[in-house]
């Protein structure tokens, strides 16, 4: 399964967004400020997933464990495997 999805991506401090094609479970650091880069939303054409949701930010979380994005109506984390805590409702 192709999980390889392209992301906007923002450095904090600055703002600067870039587009990535980022692989799950790798952190990408801004060229410039050597900082973590925040996700800020994904760019279409998506790519196929395990779940039935759409890859909008709404139906997305973040891993309580690896930090990393996952489809909401998931139990496990499709990137590091583990139980994600319930979601509050
Ligand atoms: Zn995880």
């Amino acid at each position: 399964m192709r999980l390889r999805q392209r992301y906007r991506m923002r450095a904090p401090s600055t703002g600067r967004e870039v587009i990535i094609e980022a692989e799950p479970g790798r952190v990408y650091e801004d060229r410039e400020t050597g900082e973590e880069l925040e996700v800020v939303g994904m760019l279409l054409p998506l790519a196929p997933t395990a779940s039935e949701l759409p890859w909008s930010i709404e139906n997305l979380r973040f891993c309580n464990w690896c930090d990393e994005l996952a489809q909401k109506d998931l139990n496990d984390c499709p990137n590091c495997g583990r139980r994600m805590d319930p979601l509050p409702d």
